[in-house]
């Protein structure tokens, strides 16, 4: 066994462990070491059983004395315990942990750590940590400061501490930073950083080593992207685009336009235009909120593809949308003689090379489809879509050029970072005559009128809402499911027993979903209850209530992207904050919303706000989360950027570092 070992061949114990280590993102041995803790117990005051006073946290070293399991009420069974050093004795309690009886015997040697503190009028120690003493080891449980770590069903922190303290002990992490980055950056080298954030000998040790891996996360990651970037950039496509002999057909296409381009809109084509004319691919990210016009950028850059003799491919995450996507392009592009056609799971494409562009679901993908002339690749919502699925797509072409297009609101300094290989483009302005979505904080004492302007509206005006339920995991559990759908039966029987109400949520199947998300179109419901995680990107325009419960668990971002699902249409929309929170701190993060309409600016305002320990939910799916490292850390990432700049064009003169990047990147590869 070595570092790289995958769980799955290692050893037992690890083997038995593979399926729940991977939800830890365990995949191979090394991962284990990167496994960091999200905090520590500090056990490091070992003290004599004399001095202990109540209130304490300590560790005790001593002997068993005695040690028994004894009933108390409601059946359950106290283990308790007696231990004694040469200065005293104290009573120790655990419950309900019977097998702890089994392990620890009478005469044992053991070293236990926790809070002292009275119990029936005794001082003990109750519930503490505790392992045996050996002859010439030292403790890892107890008697020092102790890492915690993320667990899963199954898989302990002290489970989890016993394979790192032994995997410790016989393998080492070799520095693979070049020695004047580590010198210019005060870092500590890896073996020790390794070591310490794992088991410090103080906590400064611990602060140390953990802002020596998150330059490693920041440092790697901005690696791989400048990687990226440079093969990019050694590509050259057969046949860079003219736009200057198509000046006409260009013009004729602004012209049928019904609206004017927003100047950012305008920014985007020009970044566009240079981009395809130029024999280096273009490699371009469009961010632009929900309703910024994307798809009539994409449009233009698909119609100058065919001008030139290309193909294009549009490709969606949902059948709904690739649907969506065909009408607006069809509607944009036909009568210029464009020939668009579908391709999802469903439906086959009317011919198989008939076709200037081709709009789809991952359908596209399959071998089946032809794309011998394929000049553009052009892929919506792309943190949707694996690393793997995105070069699919291009490898059916020849170099073709790709522009990817996210309503994601990343920050500029985040999307630098995660997406330095790529060129992008915000837009960061609405078409004009977009009314606001007005955004109100609703707290729990208005929370019956919103109900009742709610239904007034509906009434009056056949207004279709949406109703969000509150993010509980991060991931759309069970728990989530069931709490929506108490949600939808509360709402039905006792606030709009007059209303029709549909329900969605993560667990239905994509086929159930769309169906549900149509008949909401249809105006089949006046009302969809959802969770979180409904699809993004689904234009129902009549939709112009978008009420969010227990807002405060929510990120600004976030609540600035379900927001977006209404305000589709011409009517004016709006946004209700329900939250139960009182912290003035909350309650002044959630007016920004009320004020604020830029999801890139939202987002950034996000990363400043948030507290080191606190997280959101992410719905972002695929979006990469950092370990240790935080994307709100600007000095870092600027002091890491320069790193990488000043080692890539000597990257060859570094074995190690090369190896250590190689792994990474094949790590990002496999599919999310
Ligand atoms: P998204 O960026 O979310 O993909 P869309 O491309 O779907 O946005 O555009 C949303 C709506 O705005 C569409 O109905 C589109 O026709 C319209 N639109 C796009 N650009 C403009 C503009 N400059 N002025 C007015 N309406 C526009
Ligand atoms: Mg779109």
């Amino acid at each position: 066994m070595n570092l790289k070992t995958p769980i799955a061949n290692a050893d037992r114990p690890y083997k038995m462990y593979a399926s729940r280590l991977e939800k830890l993102g365990i995949i191979k041995l090394e991962d284990f070491l990167y496994h960091v803790p999200s905090r520590y117990e500090d056990y490091s005051i070992i003290s004599s059983i004399r001095h202990l006073q109540a209130g304490e946290i300590v560790t005790i070293q001593g002997t068993v004395a005695a040690i028994e399991n004894e009933y108390a009420k409601n059946y359950k069974k106290l283990q308790k315990a007696t231990i004694e050093d040469n200065s005293g004795t104290i009573d120790v309690v655990w419950f309900n942990q019977q097998y702890i009886t089994k392990i620890i015997k009478k005469g044992t040697k053991v070293s236990l750590s926790g809070k002292v503190d009275w119990f029936s009028r005794k001082l003990t120690i109750a519930s503490p940590e505790y392992e045996i003493m050996y002859d010439n080891s030292e403790p890892i449980h107890t008697g020092r400061i102790v890492p915690i770590y993320p667990e899963t069903r199954g898989v302990s922190s002290k489970w989890l501490r016993r394979q790192v303290y032994k995997i410790l002990q016989e393998q080492n992490v070799l520095e693979y930073i070049p020695d004047s980055i580590i010198i210019n950056n005060s870092l500590t080298n890896i073996t020790d950083a390794i070591q310490q954030i794992h088991f410090p000998k103080n906590i400064e040790n611990a602060k140390r080593a953990k802002d020596r891996l998150a330059f490693d996360e920041l440092f790697l990651l901005q690696l791989a992207s400048l990687q990226r970037r440079n093969a990019w950039e050694k590509q050259l496509v057969g046949h860079p685009f003219s736009i200057s002999t198509f000046q006409k057909q260009i013009g004729e296409f602004w012209k049928r336009l019904p609206f004017t381009l927003t100047d950012a809109q305008k920014r985007a084509v020009k970044d566009i235009f240079a981009d395809l004319a130029s024999k280096k691919p273009m490699n371009r990210l469009l961010e632009g909120d929900v309703g910024s016009g994307k798809t009539v950028v994409s449009a233009i850059a698909m119609y100058v593809a065919y001008l030139n003799g290309f193909q294009s491919v549009l490709m969606a995450p949902t059948e709904i949308l690739a649907q969506q996507h065909l009408a607006t392009i069809s509607n944009l592009l036909s009568s210029l003689g464009v020939k668009v056609d579908l391709v999802t799971s469903s439906k086959k494409p009317r011919a198989t090379r008939a076709f200037d562009i081709l709009v789809g679901t991952h359908a596209i993908l399959s071998d089946k489809i032809n794309l011998d002339k394929l000049g553009l690749v052009v892929i919506d919502e792309q943190q949707r879509f694996g690393v793997e699925q995105r070069s699919i797509i291009r490898q059916k072409g020849k170099n073709p050029h790709v522009l990817t297009m996210t309503a994601t609101p990343i920050p500029r300094t985040v999307a630098l970072t995660l997406y330095g290989d790529l060129d992008l483009s915000y837009l960061d302005e609405m078409p004009k005559g977009r009314q606001k979505i007005k955004t109100w904080l609703v707290p729990p004492q208005k929370r019956e009128n919103a109900y009742k302007w709610i239904n007034k509206q509906i009434q009056e005006n056949r207004d279709q809402v949406f109703i969000i339920c509150p993010f509980i995991e991060q991931s759309e559990s069970m728990q989530t499911v069931k709490a929506a759908a108490i949600e939808f039966e509360r709402l039905q029987k006792e606030v709009f027993p007059n209303l029709k109400i549909g329900l969605l949520h993560g667990k239905l199947k994509s086929k159930e979903k769309d169906e549900v998300l149509r008949q909401f179109k249809e105006k089949k419901f006046d009302i969809l209850v959802a969770t979180p995680v409904v699809e993004v990107g689904i234009d129902i325009q009549n939709a112009t209530i978008m009420l969010i419960e227990a807002s405060e668990r929510f990120g600004l971002a976030q609540l600035h992207q379900l927001r977006g699902r209404v305000g589709r249409g011409d009517k004016q929309s709006y946004c209700l904050l329900f939250t139960e929170s009182k912290s003035p701190q909350t309650l002044e993060r959630l007016k920004a919303l009320e004020t604020m309409h830029v999801g890139a600016e939202l987002a950034e305002l996000d990363l400043r706000l948030r507290g080191p320990g606190e997280m959101y939910g992410t719905m972002q799916h695929g979006a990469k989360q950092l370990k240790v490292a935080s994307f709100s850390d600007f000095p870092l990432i600027e002091k890491t950027r320069r790193a990488t700049e000043s080692i890539f064009p000597k990257l060859s003169q570094y074995p190690n570092l090369q190896e250590k990047l190689h792994s990474i990147i094949i790590q990002e590869v496999s599919p999310d």
